[in-house]
């Protein structure tokens, strides 16, 4: 798995330990933590491997778990032209390997392709309205070409390759100077700060518990779709009432502080999961609100 060390990589490693595989952690460290991974550090079952997937290595897998990337805003657009280079030349190297090992790949795309969606919910057949030159292009744009090897390689090689849209998820592991909204929420409650929210706060976002996501990427790996699928909650939340809720929750009353709208930030985003229900039969359970607690009782425990 490449960025096993990372908020999504680490919940997934726990996941497929516990199902007694066994695990090749690679992982820079650029976002992820030891932490994260530490409880299987030992284990005959898992190795760790301090790698930058920019460069190729060689490897003998059946599965690839492509997840190498930052996810946060803030991280992926603090080294652009990194990010751009571990979508595309991680991706290459990695089905490099799939190609030589005849090993199936799955890779963390993003709602983010569908750039500033004018389609709503998003569906997988919607090709989004993305701007190539703005700040997250080195983001969206890295995953869009990294899809696109992804079936190059399929059609060529006859690579096996499963595809996971995932949309915005939450849950404990998360860094507090994440960056996203729900970690800078629940941080800035707990410590009495105001709440920072860019523009109005009438934009949306549909918000998955880690958990439900990481049975999406197990059922999506041994199912035999190959098209892109979107992973995610249909739930949808504007930033204003995420950020009462969690008020609501911390019982806490520092205010909002209202900044600049940030650059091309999304207006609207919610999955269409029709197809990952009938494809994987899988659907979110976690609604947000027990996602919150959890999220919630994990931030005090760890930085309280
Ligand atoms: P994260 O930043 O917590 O984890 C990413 C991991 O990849 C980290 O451990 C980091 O150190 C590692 N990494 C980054 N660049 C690397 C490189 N060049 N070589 C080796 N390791 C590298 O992010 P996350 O939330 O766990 O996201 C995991 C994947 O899922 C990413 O590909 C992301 O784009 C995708 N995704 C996540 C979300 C979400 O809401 N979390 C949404 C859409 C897509
Ligand atoms: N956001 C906010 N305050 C914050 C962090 C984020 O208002 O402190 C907003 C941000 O402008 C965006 C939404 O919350 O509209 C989700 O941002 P995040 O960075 O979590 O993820 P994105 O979906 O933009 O990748």
């Amino acid at each position: 798995m490449t960025g096993g060390a990372g908020f999504v990589g680490s919940h997934l490693i726990d996941e497929l330990m516990k199902s007694n595989e066994s695990v090749i952690c690679l992982d820079n460290f650029c976002t992820g933590s030891l932490e994260n991974i530490k409880s299987w550090i030992g284990n005959p079952n898992f190795q760790l491997i301090e790698h930058d997937v920019i460069n190729p290595i060689s490897l003998d897998v059946d599965k690839i778990w492509h997840l190498a990337c930052p996810a946060s805003p803030k991280h992926y657009q603090d080294n652009p032209i990194r990010t751009a280079k571990t979508n595309f030349l991680g991706t290459i190297n990695m089905l490099g390997i799939a190609k030589k090992t005849n090993a199936r790949l799955l890779f963390a795309s993003t709602s983010e392709i569908y750039g500033n969606p004018d389609v709503h919910p998003q569906h997988e057949n919607y090709n989004g309205s993305v701007n190539p030159n703005e700040i997250r292009g080195c983001y969206k744009e890295g995953k869009r070409i990294a899809e696109s090897l992804c079936y190059d390689y399929q059609r060529i090689h006859n690579t096996e390759v499963r595809i996971a849209r995932i949309f915005n998820s939450y849950g404990p592991r998360m860094l507090p100077n994440d960056g996203r909204v729900v970690c800078n929420f629940i941080f800035q409650s707990l410590n009495n700060q105001p709440l920072t929210i860019y523009g109005n706060g009438s934009q949306t976002r549909s918000f998955c518990y880690i958990s439900d996501l990481i049975q999406g990427l197990i059922k999506l790996m041994s199912s035999n779709y190959s098209k892109p699928i979107n992973l995610g909650s249909n739930q949808e939340i504007s930033i204003l009432e995420l950020s009462n809720l969690i008020l609501k929750k911390i019982n806490s009353d520092p205010g909002i502080c209202y900044m600049p709208e940030i650059q091309d930030d999304p207006k609207r985003r919610k999955p269409d999961i029709t197809l990952a229900k009938k494809e994987l039969k899988w659907m979110p359970l976690i609604d947000i609100d027990q996602g919150l607690n959890n999220t919630i009782n994990y931030f005090i425990k760890m930085y309280m």
